[in-house]
């Protein structure tokens, strides 16, 4: 038998089984998984299995095992992987560093590919608002309501309106991303003054597009990648020297894609490139001096700090020690999963509420009178979900309340 003939068998022996073999990117996945030693930390830590118990979610190692099986069998599987709010607190806390969020993201990828039947319906909807607009949130119907809404949302905070007068040779690229540019607009806004008041040369793209990340988190590889490469190809035509944004989902995803794409660009959460690239010295001296006394507790994006680098939530503790009159208390669940991530709470809105409640208990508990996180997504999350809960408290994108204690020019 040739080489040729030996592999044609193989591939009708392997499709009589109903197995699909792995690709050469997911081997590599795969090898993280069988560093496992069984020792069960992940279950204890993951912020899913405190919130409904391992009945509704059986827990990280439990989703690692299912990569045993085939996917046509992938329909025992589907009920646990989209439960997963790929927080990376399972892989930060195992002695093997065993990859569980990659494995999630594998495992979702290959139900997408062989049987999408079993990915949540709200999850293909979510796809096609990002195939019609290639952005995870739809336009507004009328562009006048969005600008009244963003005027609105300016007045309130008291931050003035910064227009981008020429993009011609500009140094940074401010990416808001999609969150920040349909939804929480003042988050845009407040960024622009921010690099205004510093005078940035900077740039925000005409006609923005998503990242990709909610696309891969839904199993979505291709239109991932397809957005990945429109987003370099915008980037590139402007010749910025960097990439800025203030959503903690684009930090982490674009910091990866940006090196496994060859971007050749640095990327930078506002935070970091504050400290970095402005310094505390120069934001603390643009700092108001009269605002009232105020104590506030932060909360912990996991793709920051679990995705990216703990540092930059150092960064940001370092900022607000700089604002004058401002006193940061520790809350007990700063770093807790706010049950915004993985695309739960489009399909399992009380699993994600379950997670978010270990948060907002240890909110409630400090003296604080506002959260502050610098994530849209957090934010959106905190707020809602103190809302509801009756707990009185603010909730501030990071990036909010940095413009919002700016001296007056
Ligand atoms: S990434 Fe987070 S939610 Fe998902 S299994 Fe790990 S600890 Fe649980
Ligand atoms: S913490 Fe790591 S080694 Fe322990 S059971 Fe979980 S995946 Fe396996």
């Amino acid at each position: 038998m040739s080489e040729e003939e030996a592999y044609e068998f193989v591939k009708g022996t392997l499709k009589e089984e109903r197995i699909i073999p792995y690709k050469e990117d997911e081997l590599e996945i795969i090898k993280s998984i069988e560093q496992c030693i069984n020792c069960g930390i992940c279950i204890n830590h993951c912020p899913v299995v405190a919130g409904v118990g391992v009945d509704q979610f059986s827990g990280p190692r439990s989703i690692a095992v299912e990569l045993s099986r085939s996917p046509p069998e992938f329909w025992t599987t589907g009920d646990k992987v989209y439960l997963c709010t790929g927080c990376g607190t399972c892989r930060e806390v195992c002695p093997q560093s065993v990859n569980i969020p990659e494995i999630v993201n594998m495992i979702r990828a290959r139900i997408f590919e062989h049987r999408p039947d079993l990915v949540p319906k709200e999850l293909h909807k979510v796809l096609e608002t990002i195939h019609a607009h290639e952005k995870a949130f739809a336009p507004w119907d009328d562009p006048e309501d969005k600008i009244d809404s963003r005027d609105m949302r300016l007045e309130r905070l008291g931050l003035p309106l910064v227009d981008i007068e020429s993009k011609e040779s500009a140094d940074v690229l401010f990416y808001p991303g999609c969150q920040a540019e349909e939804m929480a607009q003042e988050v845009k806004e407040a960024a622009k003054v921010i690099l205004k008041r510093f005078d940035v040369n900077f740039a925000v793209l005409d006609e923005l597009s998503c990242c990709g990340l909610p696309a891969r988190l839904i199993g979505d590889e291709k239109t991932a990648r397809e957005l990945n490469t429109s987003l370099k190809e915008k980037i590139k035509s402007l010749g910025v020297k960097m990439l800025v944004t203030t959503c903690a989902g684009c930090t982490s995803n674009i910091s990866d894609i940006a090196v496994r794409d060859n971007w050749d660009i640095p990327i930078y959460h506002m935070i970091e490139y504050l400290i970095e690239h402005i310094g505390i010295d120069r934001l603390q001296a643009e700092m108001a001096s009269d605002t009232s006394a105020t104590k506030i507790t932060i909360h912990e994006p996991c793709h920051l700090i679990k995705h990216t680098s703990r540092q930059i939530l150092d960064y940001a503790v370092e900022i607000l020690q700089a604002i004058p009159n401002v006193e940061v208390i520790t809350s007990s669940a700063r770093d807790s999963c706010c049950g915004g991530g993985g695309m739960v709470a489009y399909h399992a809105p009380s699993v994600a509420k379950s997670v978010v409640g270990i948060n907002l208990a240890a909110i409630d508990a400090t003296s604080a009178s506002r959260v502050v996180t610098p994530c849209p997504l957090c934010t959106a999350t905190l707020e809602d979900n103190l809302y509801r809960s009756g707990i009185p408290i603010d909730v501030d994108d990071l990036t909010v309340f940095i413009a919002t204690h700016l001296s007056m020019e």
